[in-house]
């Protein structure tokens, strides 16, 4: 019998495929004195035969489905197992100390990561990864379990987790991954944001019932409603091969779609732009033809790793970024870490209420050291492209200002010394906190640009925690609440002159866009993914008809309302 999943989701597309549960949490032995040494040593050698037998399996299947290349991966994880320096400093620590091999291989080969992702090469700390997933195998060899590990999949899958990190997503080998399924998280959270710069299907928030799906079982995932269908039958099957095949012959259809402008039936001209995290993903920016990057989330670049991005590191990747998108506008967003991102090498006090914590540009200004070093690296970067500068979580004019004058500072120290900046670069600011979108009137006069972060702007509004399922319904950005506040950020911006755009999830939601359009937003920041869709609903919208439709809406009182109120009005 056929068994429905739902969750919430996160980024549309359907996959059919085998389920492949990843349980990602290392295991950590507790230490204790063995009495046989060598048959412990003899276990350990066990583990590193059957470890070896697998991996090879996997390198072969691997080359033969993706190519040589895809496949040397592997070869290192071999490499690894023959290791004489890893293999018998855990053999010296179970004969020396009478270690349980588990606890002799946690050990050498936690400090070997350590090690590796101290040092200052990319390529060098990469290889901690595969440290730890030859660890983690060896270990799971040594308690008789089977191996959960996202680089060994080289079957067509749909990954069921209890969640799934940014640099898991990262990771993902989109030739085989076809999909994942998340017991926790929301629309809002990072994985799916990934998932939704990837292109990649995903569901999250499924719940303890996604835990329940075997390894193995057949799982249609369609992440255009949010259901998971496990053990389908023959018919059902069917059906969703179709609708399968309907969804991707409108998504090449939609391509043809990226060389257009972004405008609307009564001829007005918005910008519809990306937002990224990387600089991977640029490609998808540029497939989908968006007119620019709203926003750049940088705190990627500053997680996964062991210590602060250098500012010659940082200015590589920002001239990268205002050079591959031509002279079209790149908003960069400066760190925004604390709330559900963190830096554990930054080792910050422990908050009770991290959302409403020390995070984003508040920590900036009270870590003013790395703060100048992203800006240095940014002003630098500035004469490659069209930059503009923004500054997140402001709540008061005070943050502002010091954040403006601290960019000053450095702007003027790099000219003393000769490094050219542009004199074109925009600096605006997040409206996310609802004291700045109230106050919305004096930023205004203090800023070029604003930005609507409705991600964080709908959880301080309602005050229901972004990534909290519990009170998940208050997470409404159609409530005539959220929607009044949006329009008093609009019409400060009009009223003073400056631009006024939205890079939160719901600048690329279909049943935001007419009411956003209509009260006169001009620049829509979304997920790749999001952009060819926006740009075809925008062109069957008339500005001027949506500026009273909006109106209207904007005077129910209810999400439910505005809702129904904009499905029966907006173009198929
Ligand atoms: C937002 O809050 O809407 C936003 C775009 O920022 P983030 O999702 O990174 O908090
Ligand atoms: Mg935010």
């Amino acid at each position: 019998m056929a068994n429905i999943i739902s969750g919430v989701a996160a980024s549309p597309g359907i996959a059919i495929a085998k389920a492949f549960r990843y349980i990602n949490t290392p295991y950590i032995p507790q230490q204790k004195t063995i009495t046989d040494a060598i048959a412990e040593a003899g276990r350990f050698r066990q583990a590193i035969e059957q470890s070896k037998i697998e991996i090879e399996e996997i390198r072969l299947k691997t080359e033969q489905r993706l190519g040589a290349q895809k496949a040397e991966i592997f070869e290192a994880h071999l490499f690894l197992l023959e290791d004489p320096d890893l293999i018998d400093s855990v053999l010296d620590k179970v004969k020396d100390e009478q270690a349980s091999a588990e606890y002799a291989l946690y050990e050498v080969t936690a400090a070997v990561v350590e090690m590796l992702l101290e040092l200052d090469n990319e390529m060098v700390r990469e290889r901690a990864a595969d440290v730890k997933d030859v660890s983690g195998r060896l270990m799971s060899h040594l308690l008789g379990k089977p191996y959960a590990s996202l680089s060994g999949i080289s079957e067509e899958t749909i990954i069921l987790a209890e969640d799934l990190t940014p640099s898991d997503t990262a990771q993902l080998d989109l030739n085989v991954i076809l999909g994942f399924v998340t017991e926790i998280g929301s629309r809002t959270s990072h994985s799916a944001i990934m998932a939704r710069s990837l292109e990649i299907p995903a569901i999250v928030g499924a719940g303890a019932a996604s835990a329940a799906v075997a390894d193995g079982a057949l799982v249609i995932m369609d992440a255009t409603e949010g259901k998971v269908i496990v053990d389908p039958s023959e018919e059902v099957l069917a059906e969703y091969r179709e609708k399968k095949k309907q969804y991707d012959e409108r998504k090449v259809q939609l391509k043809r779609l990226a060389r257009q402008p972004s405008v609307t039936a009564d001829g007005e001209h918005l910008e519809l732009a990306a937002n990224i995290g990387s600089v991977e993903d640029l490609n998808k920016v540029l497939e989908n033809g968006a007119d620019g990057v709203g926003l750049f989330r940088t705190e990627f670049l500053y997680m996964g790793r062991s210590s602060l991005p250098t500012e010659e590191e940082q200015f590589q990747i920002y001239k990268h970024v205002l050079e591959k998108l031509g002279g079209k506008r790149v908003v960069i967003r400066t760190l925004d870490i604390g709330g559900d991102k963190e830096l554990p090498y930054l080792e910050l006090a422990k908050e009770s209420n991290p959302f409403l914590g020390l995070r984003a540009l508040r920590l900036c200004l009270t870590r003013e050291d790395l703060f100048r070093t992203q800006l240095r690296a940014l002003l630098r970067a500035s004469v490659f492209g069209k930059l503009n500068i923004m500054f997140p979580m402001i709540a008061v004019l005070s943050e502002l200002r010091e954040a403006k004058r601290i960019l000053e500072e450095e702007r003027v120290k790099l000219q003393q010394e000769g490094i050219p900046v542009s004199d074109l670069i925009e600096v605006g600011m997040m409206i996310e906190i609802p004291a700045a979108a109230i106050g919305a009137d004096y930023f205004a006069k203090e800023v070029d640009f604003f930005s609507i972060g409705t991600n964080d702007l709908i959880q301080y509004t309602m005050a229901a925690d972004r990534m909290n399922e519990s009170v998940a319904y208050l997470y409404q950005p159609y409530h005539p609440s959220i929607l009044r506040l949006v329009r008093m950020v609009i019409k400060a911006a009009e009223r003073a002159g400056i631009w006024s755009g939205m890079c939160g999830e719901m600048a690329g939601d279909q049943t935001a866009i007419p009411l956003l359009l209509g009260m006169g937003l001009n620049e829509f920041s979304m997920s790749a993914g999001s952009v060819l869709p926006a740009r075809e609903l925008i062109g069957k919208l008339s500005k001027q008809e949506w500026a009273s439709l909006s109106e209207e809406a904007l005077g129910m009182s209810t999400q439910e309302e505005v809702q129904q109120f904009v499905k029966q009005r907006r173009p198929l």
